[in-house]
């Protein structure tokens, strides 16, 4: 029998080892925190062994194969044992592939994803195809494949699974763009970075379409590198005319073989520059799917986006709050601003990940009245806007950063909570960031009504 170990006991490990399980493997689980109690109460039931808080070198080293969660980094010991012994990784979409035949749509990217994966199940979902979304959101690719039968998977992917990824093809492969972003697990080279993100045209062929941001140069730059087979469908907001789909006047066009689409901007629901390339994204990549212009308009007109990313939380003493805890790299908060049409009073900071935060200053300086600082160690970013912005607060805590930015901000203007950075300094992770920051308006309102 062959040995599968799956490392990390998270969402994609225990559906891995599950799927495991249901195709015979001598499977064993391992994760060197705490595993989850729903975790341990499923891989119990379906009778898989595991371990929890430390990994136990002679039960894992004589596995045939290992399946690898994404958020262990090359760097931990377990994963450099198995690379000198030689045992294959693989990610969970990597091995959750061999074992179905339905047809994906996969959506990688450095911003973006969870907002174009979303709205392009919704399309597919609402035009009636039998469509279940994979990868970071929700249940795993693998549990579902384990578990369910469906046509087509959306699945949302992360640069550390396509990097686990070898055998596996997209039917149809977007990628949302390129700028920097977790180089601390790539050696902090981009180049290492961008490899993993191109990673998702890997073994497509002339049936396989690919859908890119035209308007990004770094993957301009790399698609001369590799050979092409699949149908090429660019998106742009800058290009008038051309093939895929771009931006003239007020309405966006899509091309996908001899059928077109077009759609007034206005008629979106999610605003901004960056929702109008996830739209176009989205758009294309259902119409490769083979749905209906009619019925891709009628979800993109409904779609009011995802929580956490810049997501209205209310209103309070006529200044609107919005919630934008999501954006945790400085590109993410580029598009935060430059969708921004008041005043704003911004909060910002965090566990920085090697920021540059040049390409913010000609927002900051027009736009931002007010930088409200709010991590544990804030130097850097204070130091970056000095003189810049012309009110900064120093704060390390969500309650005296909100009090600030309320003292700051006047009826018109918004507070806008985009950090540039993660969570882990002061919160469990940006859902919970973005949670007591609603929160807190919440209370407040509730305050002032009485
Ligand atoms: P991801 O899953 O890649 O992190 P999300 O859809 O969750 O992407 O969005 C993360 C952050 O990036 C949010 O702040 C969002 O407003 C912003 N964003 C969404 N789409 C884009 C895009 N195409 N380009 C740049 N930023 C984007």
């Amino acid at each position: 029998m062959s040995r599968l170990v799956v490392l990390g006991g998270g969402e994609s490990g225990y559906g891995s080892a599950i799927l495991a399980k249901t195709k015979g493997f001598d499977v064993f689980l391992s994760d060197a925190g705490k595993i989850a109690d729903k975790y341990k109460a499923k891989l119990t039931e379906w009778e898989v062994p595991f371990e929890e808080g430390g990994h136990t070198e002679a039960l894992i080293l004589n596995a045939d194969q290992v399946v690898k969660s994404p958020g262990i980094p090359e760097k931990a010991p377990i994963v450099k044992s198995l690379r000198a012994c030689g045992i294959p990784i693989i990610s969970e979409i990597e091995f959750a592939g061999r074992y179905t035949h339905a047809r994906t749509i996969c959506i990688t990217g450095s911003n973006g994803k969870t907002t174009t994966t979303t709205l392009t199940y919704r399309i597919l979902k609402d035009a009636g195809f039998n469509v279940a979304l994979g990868g970071n959101i929700g249940e795993s690719f693998a549990y579902s494949v384990a578990t369910a039968r469906y046509d087509w998977y959306v699945i949302e992917l992360s640069s550390f699974q396509l990097d686990g990824m070898y055998d596996f093809r997209a039917d149809i492969g977007v990628l949302m763009n390129i700028t920097p972003d977790h180089l601390d697990r790539y050696d902090y080279k981009m180049q290492n970075y961008v490899d993993s993100k191109m990673r998702i045209i890997r073994n497509q062929t002339e049936d396989d379409f690919f859908i890119y941001d035209h308007d990004d140069a770094t993957i301009g730059a790399e698609l001369g590198k590799y050979e092409l087979p699949m149908h090429q469908l660019p998106f742009s907001a800058k290009c008038r005319e051309m093939q895929g789909a771009c931006l003239c006047g007020d309405t966006f066009h899509a091309e996908v073989g001899d059928r077109h689409f077009s759609m007034p901007v206005a008629e979106l629901q999610i605003k901004g520059i960056h929702n109008l390339y996830d739209a176009m994204a989205a758009t294309m990549a259902a119409m490769a799917a083979g749905v209906d212009c009619d019925s891709i308009r009628k979800t993109l007109r409904s779609f009011t986006g995802v929580e956490h990313r810049l997501e209205p939380a209310g209103e309070l003493d006529g200044v609107t709050y919005i919630n934008d805890s999501k954006a945790t790299n400085v590109d993410s908060v580029w598009y935060a601003l430059e969708s921004m049409t008041r005043p704003v009073v911004w909060i910002a900071g965090g566990t920085d990940k090697g920021n540059d935060y040049a390409p913010l200053m000609d927002f900051a300086r027009r736009s931002v009245k007010a930088l409200v600082c709010m991590g544990l160690d804030n130097a850097k970013l204070k130091e970056s806007f000095k003189g810049v912005i012309p009110v900064i607060y120093d704060t390390n805590s969500l309650d005296a950063a909100l009090t600030a930015a309320r003292s700051a901000a006047q009826p018109g203007d918004v507070v806008l909570l985009s950090p540039a950075c993660a969570s882990f300094d002061l919160f469990r992770n940006y859902e919970d960031r973005g949670e007591q920051f609603k929160a807190w308006v919440r209370e407040q309102q509730a305050k002032a009504r009485k």
